[in-house]
């Protein structure tokens, strides 16, 4: 099959991730995107859990009826591929295979993995930091330079990131008017320090989850910016998928994985009618 269309998902052996590629597959046939068959990458750390992923959604009758539409242009594939956000190494072969398959770039990236850890100390803020954050960062950065001029990228964030609350003035103001992603890691640094030193509550929240995602919010933006500045027309956007019942969330949640999915396929989706660089919820721009 000559595929038209590419995409990828991160951490999509369960929950959210795999919801998404899930409602990836069933709205593409219908959806603006639409442009001739698609090939989905269903990405996950580890290769067994990935593939049993892969197999329990080919078994999923509403996709195999999507599957069939071939004659509307809306067939999907979906292949099984590792990436370990954790590892620069891991990225890296992602995007040596993506190069190699597909020189033309992809359509879109949704970097969807992520991790929430119990408790809070310098040891959970240093993890937690380095696999939401600088995972997604690095995933965005090497990534990003294979997906097509005016295709899609999309961070999956949380609300647990907005600003509104317990941090100090100034560190708001820092994240708010940051330039470069640099000056969000900066950000990510010292508040792994200030949790070190045992010194963070004056200028941050005692969560490690909730600055980790402020710090995707704000790396998003701000590669968003300089991508559009360089005169490049692709959409870069973060979301939170709401609070939805997975591991994750370990029983609790309101919405179901399908529903969290849908904010986030439909910034891969939709005519989102040029946004970039923004925070999205509910399916709607929201204020940071
Ligand atoms: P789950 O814990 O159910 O799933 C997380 C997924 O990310 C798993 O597939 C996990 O793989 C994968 N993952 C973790 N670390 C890595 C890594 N280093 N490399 C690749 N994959 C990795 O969580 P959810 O589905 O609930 O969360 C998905 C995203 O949505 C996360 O970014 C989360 O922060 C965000 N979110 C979730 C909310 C909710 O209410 N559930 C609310 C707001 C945001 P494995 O199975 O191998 O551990």
């Amino acid at each position: 099959t000559v595929y038209t269309r590419v995409g990828a998902v991160t951490g999509a052996n369960k929950g959210i991730g795999l919801a998404i590629v899930r409602q990836l597959a069933l709205q593409y046939p219908n959806s603006a995107y639409n442009d001739g068959p698609l090939l989905l990458y269903l990405t996950a750390r580890n290769e067994e859990r990935g593939k049993a992923a892969l197999e329990a959604l080919q078994a999923d009758p509403q996709l195999e009826r999507a599957r069939a539409l071939r004659s509307q242009g809306g067939l999907t594939d979906i292949k099984y591929r590792t990436l370990d956000i954790d590892s620069t190494e891991s990225i890296r072969e992602f995007a040596d295979y993506l190069k190699k398959e597909h020189p033309q770039g992809i359509d879109f990236l949704i970097n969807n993995a992520g991790i929430a850890m119990q408790g809070f100390d310098a040891d959970v803020a240093k993890k937690t930091i380095h696999c939401n954050y600088y995972g997604t960062l690095e995933a965005t950065k090497q990534l990003l330079p294979h997906i097509k001029d005016g295709g899609r990228l999309v961070n999956v964030a949380s609300m647990s990131g907005n600003l509104s609350s317990q941090y100090s003035e100034s560190i708001r103001s820092r994240f708010l008017n940051a330039k470069k992603p640099e000056e969000i890691s900066e950000l990510m640094e010292e508040f792994i320090t200030a949790v070190a030193e045992g010194r963070w509550k004056k200028d941050w929240p005692s969560s490690a989850y909730g600055v980790s995602k402020a710090g995707v919010i704000g790396m998003t933006k701000t590669i968003a910016q300089q991508n559009a500045q360089s005169g490049s027309k692709t959409l870069i956007n973060s979301c939170c998928p709401g609070y939805v019942k997975t591991d994750m969330t370990k029983g609790g949640g309101a919405k179901t994985p399908d529903e969290g999915a849908l904010t986030p396929v439909l910034l891969a989706l939709a005519d989102i009618q040029g946004s970039t660089g923004d925070f999205w919820q509910n399916e709607r721009k929201m204020k940071w």
